[in-house]
């Protein structure tokens, strides 16, 4: 048996997996990151002895515990080096929940043990070469090479939201410009939407939101794109434009087997993946998509959770 754990800026889900990939059981606890790192790491060990007890499944059967966070890892010392949304700098978490817990624990960045788990627990048919891209309020990328994830060289690579899609484009929040993520995360969408909202923009997607721009969110700007809301063809039409020359470029750098697309900007959509698929392919070269398949995740919640638990032991 195995124990994954995803620590999210608002809560840190922890699963009991079997060997085979089944998540057995759940648990989990608001992360109350606002109290510092000492506190959530305690949280997590609490928790990690709350998905096991009454389980009967003993200490000693369970061979690793994997955490997934979100930010830089460097996985030879299990430390976060850098975690922006739990405002953590050079944090020990690995050796820390080791000593807590007397178990066998590994790290790894929350979007490469995602994308890990949704190969290898989904996909694994599919071929050794797999890209995950995950959109949510930014964009996050995981690398299966040659049916190992790739990490770089300093365990920081796959960072697919921040290619440059536009040097002159939209600001992104890592400093950059016209960064993947600027233009198709939820966040900078639904931003950018909003404040048209707020500065009196009227449309069919005024209609949508029932007046009410704080509940905007990303289906919304697709559900106006395809009944003409001038707003949302605009927006959503550039959605579209870069998801799809996002995969283009990933197509022709690496031609893989299979591109996964998730995240909540993904599930809250219908026909993204399909759109973006059909800019991809006329703008790639043919060779470079021959039998590339892009699909949407399956596992969702579960994927960091045995991705974190398995990643480490190919
Ligand atoms: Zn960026």
């Amino acid at each position: 048996m195995r124990v994954g754990v995803d620590i999210g800026g608002t809560k840190v889900i922890a699963g009991l997996a079997s060997e085979a990939g089944r998540v057995i059981r759940h648990a989990q606890i608001p992360t109350e990151g606002q109290n510092g790192y000492p506190a959530v790491r305690d949280r997590i060990v609490r928790l990690v002895a709350d998905v096991l007890s009454g389980t009967g499944v003993k200490k000693s059967s369970i061979k690793q515990v994997g955490l997934a966070c979100a930010g830089q890892i460097d996985q030879a010392r299990k430390r976060v080096l850098f975690s922006p949304n739990l405002n953590w700098r050079n944090k020990p978490l690995g050796r820390d929940i080791e000593a807590a817990t007397g178990l066998p624990v590994s790290l790894e960045n929350d979007v490469n043990a995602a994308t890990y788990g949704e190969w290898r627990f989904g996909f694994k048919k599919e071929g050794l070469n797999v890209v995950g891209i995950f959109l949510g309020t930014g964009i996050g990328g995981g690398l299966i090479l040659n049916g190992r994830l790739f990490r770089g060289s300093r365990d920081v690579g796959g960072e697919l939201g921040h290619i440059t899609l536009n040097p002159h484009g939209y600001q992104c929040r890592c400093g950059n410009r016209g960064c993947f993520e600027a233009y198709c995360g939820g966040s900078y969408v639904v931003g950018r939407v909003r404040e048209r909202l707020e500065q009196g923009y009227r449309g069919r997607l005024w209609e949508i939101v029932g007046g009410d721009p704080v509940g905007l969110h990303a289906g919304h700007v697709e559900e106006g794109y395809y009944l003409g809301d001038e707003l949302c063809s605009e927006a959503w039409g550039e959605v579209i434009e870069y998801l799809g020359v996002g995969l283009q470029s990933v197509a022709n750098l690496l031609n893989p087997d299979l591109i996964l697309l998730g995240g909540g900007v993904i599930q809250g959509t219908k026909k993204l993946v399909h759109e973006a698929r059909l800019v991809m392919k006329q703008r790639a070269m043919p060779a470079s998509t021959k039998g590339l398949r892009v699909e949407r995740t399956r596992l969702h919640q579960n994927a960091m959770i045995l991705g974190a638990a398995f990643v480490s032991s190919d």
